[in-house]
């Protein structure tokens, strides 16, 4: 954007919208839009009254000035005369009436706002008001809360034709307080910015105090008591570890997926509920869940108690027969008109998104897991959740919960306009949907592989035995790459139980894992005559025992997911050529390049590829060369330990050294899901253009 007023009144909205956001019992994710009319001067000079409105594409929680778009009312305004508008046509209308050039694409629902005649305007999908949106007895219970002020529109989907029927209702009854429409959401308003805002919560908290005071009153319990109860924490997030590769095998036939699992008072209470199975097939609590949750979650058909086996085989057939559901779903509705407004009937793109596995899985007395893109994306399908199940305690308490009928849903789910965004959306990217995990994080060549794969799309598992520097690592790639990407792990490969704690920490966050980089290292030199038995070990402990463990539950892991995987180790020269006073760690190094050869062998049925890259002399950020190692290198060549890069830097025919970052080229090559997918069992040195036997 190039010009960017900042008028008092679109701060204000600003502020406005920012407090509404920050309560997701107000505004979902993603959900709800708010408005302000002002006086402007435009760029001729002229006076002109605006509409300021969210624009589409952000969250209210977290707008700028930047999301909002200005729209002349003069040109708006003349619309309501209209008897009837497509989407397409309006949202080309709409794209002549910007005030400033540049702005977001306005939402659908702009009209609602440009329409009304009140200068400041919130919509949002607030859970109280929607606990009578979405109830068979909402209607009469709205009334009896609001009385006169109350306007209740029917379900329609948003678009030109809702916010006219809105605005001639608001003609019609223009003392109304409030307007809720039905399976949707609420409008509110106020002749300044703080009546508005005050007005948007005091009828929030009035329905919020009728409908509670329902349910307090109820001889029944929410959602029916439970029906199976629930397992303690430690063995729900056992069993949700155990099961979480398999089932993200089972829902990324299609697409990777991300896994997400969330057990909280709310999940527990609602999975295991009695009333679930019957709630869980009804469908959305609002219109704009339904990209992110599909119409319904798959509840497991399984009992605490029973075991692990037990819980696989429902979800087997559990995902089986949601897909096949959602199949007939889209087959029942691929003749719709999706714009009965349009000139020529609207139907879905044939290209449109349509994956049919589900977003929100349901385990009795475990807990919950969503799907998305990327951690970002399950994260919203959780949030949204949290809502749809408030939703649908209040809901039952107004008479039973309701929602959009199937044919409903999917005119929303497949509205052009939305596709149109997932559209717009760039280019996944290399390792996008994928989920790596990365051994020795904090170390220089540990830390440069995760940022090379979480700048390319990948999620990270960053374990390393100092915790701190794996979360100081984790910090700066959420920070730069996207909220939730990576996760911190405590790791010490040489511990068994730590080794398969850290594999349930990755299942937990992202479902499991796609790579695995053992990386862990630690460098030892003396002669063999002063090698003790200690330090023997201990260089056979980490890089030949514990390559082992890493590897072991990372097939283990793979193998449940069933979509092939690999692992890529970080050996050393030393692993083919001998490395004079570091016997210990030559050999270890050995053992390690040959058991990935070994897994290579047995990886390949699986699709799991196993390959080496064989790092030489890396100093910079590197841990391994603390003083000790240094010296003694230095030793070798004769030369002060300060002059050790010098020494590299010449033996390189470019003149450069080997930086950390090299190295993470070379394992990002063979970790990468799609470049070099038919190559395993392989070594790739990393040299700097200088065999690895020189200087012998
Ligand atoms: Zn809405």
């Amino acid at each position: 954007m190039t010009h960017v007023s900042a008028p008092a009144t679109l701060a204000q909205l600003v502020a406005r919208s920012r407090k509404l956001g920050a309560d997701r019992s107000v505004c979902n994710w993603g959900g709800g839009n708010t408005s302000a009319k002002s006086l402007e001067t435009d760029f001729r000079g002229r006076s002109a009254r605006v509409l300021w409105v969210k624009g589409s594409g952000s969250d209210l929680a977290s707008v700028t000035e930047a999301s909002f778009t200005g729209l002349y009312m003069d040109d708006v305004m003349p619309l309501l005369e209209r008897e009837r508008m497509s989407d397409t046509d309006m949202v080309n209308y709409l794209a002549h009436c910007f005030y400033e050039p540049g702005r977001p694409r306005p939402s659908i629902e702009t009209l609602l706002h440009g329409f009304l005649p009140f200068p400041h305007i919130d919509h949002t999908h607030a859970d109280a008001t929607n606990y009578f949106a979405c109830a068979k007895d909402g209607e009469a219970l709205a009334r009896d809360c609001f009385g006169d002020t109350l306007i209740w529109i029917p379900y329609r989907r948003p678009g030109f034709g809702l916010a006219r029927e809105v605005a001639l209702a608001l003609r019609a009854k223009p003392d109304a307080r409030l307007v809720i429409l039905a399976k949707h959401g609420l409008i509110t308003w106020g002749d300044t910015d703080e009546a508005c805002y005050a007005s948007t919560l005091a009828t929030i908290a009035r329905a919020r105090d009728y409908v509670e005071s329902r349910i307090a009153r109820a001889d029944r319990p929410t959602f029916g008591g439970t029906r199976v109860s629930a397992l303690q924490a430690e063995e729900r997030h056992t069993i949700a570890a155990q099961v979480a590769p398999v089932l993200r095998g089972l829902v990324s036939e299609e697409k990777r997926q991300i896994l997400r699992f969330e057990d909280g008072d709310d999940v527990l209470a609602f999975v295991s509920s009695q009333d679930a199975p019957r709630l869980a097939t009804i469908g959305a609590a609002c219109p704009d869940h339904l990209v992110h949750t599909k119409p319904w979650p798959l509840l497991v058909d399984w009992t605490p108690g029973q075991d692990s086996e037990a819980l696989l085989a429902s979800l087997r057939e559990g995902v089986k027969a949601y897909v096949a559901k959602y199949r007939r779903y889209l087959e029942a509705n691929e003749q719709q008109n999706l714009d009965p407004d349009a000139a020529a009937p609207v139907y879905r793109a044939s290209d449109a998104v349509s994956d049919p596995h589900p977003r929100v899985i349901l385990i009795p007395g475990v807990g919950m897991f969503t799907t998305g893109k990327d951690a970002a994306m399950a994260d919203v399908s959780t949030q949204l959740y949290h809502r749809a199940i408030a939703v649908m305690r209040g809901a039952e308490a107004c008479g039973g919960f309701i929602s959009l009928s199937d044919a409903e849903s999917y005119a929303v789910e497949y509205w052009p306009l939305e596709q149109y965004k997932l559209k717009m959306a760039p280019p996944e990217r290399e390792f996008a949907r994928h989920v790596v995990l990365v051994t020795g994080a904090a170390g220089g060549i540990g830390s440069a592989t995760c940022r090379r794969v979480a700048q390319d799309g990948g999620h990270i598992v960053a374990t390393d035995i100092d915790l701190a520097g794996a979360e100081q690592l984790a910090a700066y790639l959420n920070q730069h790459f996207g909220a939730g990407r990576a996760i911190a792990v405590k790791m010490d490969v040489t511990n068994e139980a730590s080794v398969q704690a850290a594999f349930e920490q990755a299942a937990l966050a992202f479902g499991g894992v796609d790579g695995i980089v053992s990386n862990a290292g630690l460098a030892s030199s003396a002669p063999v005559t002063e090698t003790s038995l200690a330090q023997w070990n201990k260089n056979w402990n980490v890089l030949a025992t514990g390559y082992f463990l890493v590897a072991r539950e990372g097939f283990r892991s793979l193998q449940a997911q069933g979509r092939g995987g690999n692992l890529v180790f970080v050996a050393s020269k030393n692993a083919l050529v001998a490395g004079k006073n570091a016997a210990a760690y030559s050999t270890a190094k050995a053992a390690e390049v040959h058991l990935a050869r070994c897994l290579a062998e047995e990886g390949g049925q699986f699709g799991i590829r196993v390959n080496t890259v064989n790092p030489d002399a890396v100093l910079a950020g590197s841990r391994i060369w603390d003083s000790t190692w240094r010296q003694e290198r230095a030793s070798t060549y004769g030369v002060a330990p300060d002059q050790l890069e010098e020494v590299y830097r010449k033996r390189t025919t470019l003149g450069v050294n080997i930086l950390p970052e090299d190295i993470a080229e070379a394992v990002a090559f063979f970790s990468s899901p799609t470049r070099s997918t038919k190559s395993t069992g392989n070594i790739l040195n990393v040299d700097g253009g200088v065999a690895a036997a020189y200087p012998r």
